[in-house]
């Protein structure tokens, strides 16, 4: 018998994991099956996750690297930098611009009163984090000895240790030719391996929503399903609309076309809730499906990654206004417009990984003097919500590097 291709098999696991995910609650979570069922799903699901990331620092590190010494032989590499940072930061304010609109539309939190979570709030502890301090932390994080980064799996500092090798490689030119060739085999081989991980992304994808599915507060999402359905809903205007709109005006490329290359790596985000983790497949889709060159696309993804969070911005400048509701604070433009800067702060900050945008979202409530406490709040929806904004995050990359090929070709 033939099998389905490997991207129906991926979207058949991802429904069979949320079906399965929602029988599981149904019959109660403390039933022998069910934890039997959700032991093996939570192996599986981590398993799958530990291959993702024992690949993704090889990856990042000789991706960025060759990338940008590839870059040099078009005589491109600034306008690719110049042109990514650009489309970075004008799709995240386009997001958290969408994210103050519907907010201030709907109006989410506005007929329930902070005390009614008095409970959740009781036993939490927000960690302080101003933003001159979080700038600092943000900061004193990116240089860091480059073999203790790729020990830790600190993928920023890994991102800016390959930046700057790729830029000594391309100054040094002819003389460093043997050690580029050895990281663009490396990078084969990588990609090699990638391809293998992928062949178990519809069992671990269909393993990560069982497990997710099934651990939903059922309670908690009825009470705050307003919030919630603002944030699904505006961030599938962005995601649905907003970046195939880009991605059409610039590249004339359709939105259907895009989905067809990229849903592999969509799922995935999904399912695993981490930019990072999603990383390799995102790699594979942009250069084997979206035909992206490689040395584009090891520019802007893994820095997309780390840095480029459609979603997180947007669903923290939602979730500021949500609190605000919740208090019964009106904010004022201007302290809308401190939400705007730091939701945008507090996204780049965030690394790909799953709930990160939660910890970062303490700054934005701070910064316009809301209790940072509220977020015990988000906590219990927080990994749903996490799924899309995830693949929001993930989306935008992709889109990213397709505009940017574009702009950079045409300017040629
Ligand atoms: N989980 C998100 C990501 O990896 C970050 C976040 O918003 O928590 O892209």
């Amino acid at each position: 018998m033939k099998l389905p291709s490997l991207n129906i098999q991926i979207l058949l696991g991802a429904i069979l994991g949320i079906v399965l995910g929602l029988s599981f609650q149904r019959l109660g979570l403390e039933s022998a099956g069910v934890k039997t069922g959700l032991y093996l799903s939570g192996l599986v699901g981590t398993l799958f996750i530990d291959l993702l990331k024992m690949i993704l620092i090889p990856l990042v590190f000789c991706s960025i690297t060759v990338g940008i010494a590839n870059l040099r032989q078009h005589q491109q590499m600034q306008r690719v930098w110049q042109t990514t940072l650009i489309y970075f930061v004008l799709t995240m304010m386009l997001a958290i611009a969408l994210a103050l609109f519907s907010a201030n539309f709907f109006k989410p939190g506005s007929g329930l009163h902070i005390a009614m979570f008095q409970d959740a709030m009781q036993n939490f502890e927000a960690k302080q984090l101003p933003l001159p301090e979080f700038f600092a932390q943000f900061l004193h994080g990116l240089f860091v000895n480059p073999f203790s980064a790729l020990a830790q799996g600190n993928v920023i500092a890994v991102v800016v240790f390959a930046l700057i090798l790729g830029v000594a490689l391309v100054m040094g030119g002819e003389r460093y030719t043997t050690t580029l060739q050895v990281l663009q085999e490396v990078l084969d081989i990588t990609m090699r391996i990638v391809g293998w991980v992928m062949q178990l992304a519809p069992l671990g994808i269909m393993a990560l929503l069982i497990k997710l599915v099934a651990a939903q507060d059922v309670a908690m999402l009825a009470t705050l399903a307003k919030f919630v359905a603002v944030v699904i809903g505006t961030l599938l205007v962005h995601g649905v609309v907003v970046l195939p709109l880009v991605l059409y005006i610039i590249t004339k490329k359709t939105p259907l076309w895009f989905w067809r290359g990229a849903r592999e790596a969509l799922i995935t985000a999904f399912a695993t809730s981490s930019s990072a983790a999603t990383l390799p497949i995102t790699m594979r889709n942009a250069t084997q499906h979206l035909h992206v060159k490689p040395e584009i696309a090891g520019f802007v993804l893994p820095l997309g990654a780390t840095i480029n969070m459609d979603g997180t911005a947007l669903y923290e400048a939602v979730a500021a206004l949500f609190i605000a509701n919740l208090v019964g604070i009106e904010l004022s433009f201007v302290q809308q417009l401190i939400v705007f800067v730091t939701a945008m702060i507090a996204a780049m900050g965030a690394p790909g990984i799953p709930s990160a945008g939660m910890v970062t979202m303490v700054m934005v409530l701070q910064s316009v003097g809301l209790p940072a406490e509220a977020i015990a709040i988000l906590l219990p929806i927080d990994r749903l919500l996490d799924t899309l904004r995830t693949t929001v995050n993930v989306e935008g990359d992709m889109v990213g590097s397709l505009v940017v090929q574009k702009l950079v070709n045409q300017s040629q």
